[in-house]
């Protein structure tokens, strides 16, 4: 497994790899992995010949008084992870390598970076735009793997790839679960075992709003307004946002339909948490 930390090692890597007619898969995290990354980097091996994994806690999708700097950074597990996996290349650039000093161009997906986790976190989607349309860039991947664990940005991510010809399939992979409910996450490392236990209410509020929409339930409002009843049991859970929407345009929708995206985001403690589920059933 090839480590680059620099954008010119990174770039000539992939090239070489890819003029051998190698098919290359691009996992963008933030590093902290756990096994929801394990199963982008799995789904990435199955479906290309080369597999390279960016590590890169991103501060532009940060906002200033975020986690950036708190943020876990556990690089050399993460290597250990990746190499069992059978990752062929790391991209784990500094900051000033990702951002050298001047930078000011940016990509925004205009009226979906302002939906969802974008109306709380203001310039947090630009900033996921940007460091992926560079990564793009750098790696040139034929297929890159996201999680649906952030829908949004799945969704703002192939509207992106979309408006903007990129060259590149998104394969967008299932949330990958602890075996009581909760959505894995690396940010689950920060909360204490009480607020573990709360953070189960998430997952229940949208496994409840799954059952009534399968007994016939079609109404947003009475939907939503039955998770927030059950999520209001749980002082310790503060709520951001409860939505139902569109999983492509983001925009909520009054009457539900088979494939609406049901997206939550809570304050556990000072643990911002999110989830979602579609309702397929
Ligand atoms: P992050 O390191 O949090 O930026 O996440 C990197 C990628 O892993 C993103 O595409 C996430 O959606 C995905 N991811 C994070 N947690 C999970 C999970 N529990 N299940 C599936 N994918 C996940």
């Amino acid at each position: 497994m090839k480590i680059c930390k620099t954008i010119h090692n990174m770039h000539a890597a992939c090239r070489a790899l890819r003029h051998e007619g190698k098919r290359l898969g691009l996992v963008p995290t933030m590093g902290a992995l756990h096994e929801g990354h394990l199963s982008l980097v799995r789904a990435a091996n199955s479906q290309c010949d080369v597999v390279a994994v960016s590590i890169f806690v991103n501060p532009t999708q940060f906002g200033p008084n975020e986690d950036f700097s708190r943020y876990p950074r556990t690089f050399d597990r993460d290597r250990e992870l990746l190499d069992k996996e059978g990752v062929d290349l790391i991209f784990a650039p500094s900051v000033e390598e990702m951002y050298p000093q001047g930078a000011i161009t940016y990509v925004t997906v205009e009226g979906l970076s302002d939906k969802l986790c974008g109306k709380s976190r203001p310039g947090h989607f630009r900033g996921v735009t940007t460091v992926v349309s560079k990564l793009f860039h750098i790696i040139e991947p034929d297929v890159a793997f996201f999680g649906q664990k952030d829908a949004a940005q799945a969704a703002i991510i192939r509207r992106m790839v979309r408006d903007l010809n990129m060259p590149v399939e998104i394969v967008v992979c299932p949330i990958v679960r602890e075996p009581d409910g909760l959505a894995m996450s690396s940010r689950n490392s920060y909360l204490d075992p009480q607020q573990r236990q709360s953070a189960l209410v998430l997952h229940r509020s949208l496994m409840r709003i799954r059952e009534l929409f399968g007994n016939g339930e079609r109404s947003s409002a009475k939907l939503i307004a039955t998770a927030k009843e059950i999520l209001a049991g749980w002082p310790s859970v503060r709520l951001d946002y409860f939505e139902i929407v569109n999983p492509d345009t983001l925009e909520s929708v009054d009457n539900v339909s088979h494939g609406a995206l049901v997206a939550l985001a809570a304050f556990v403690g000072s643990t911002r948490l999110i989830d979602n589920i579609p309702l397929n059933v």
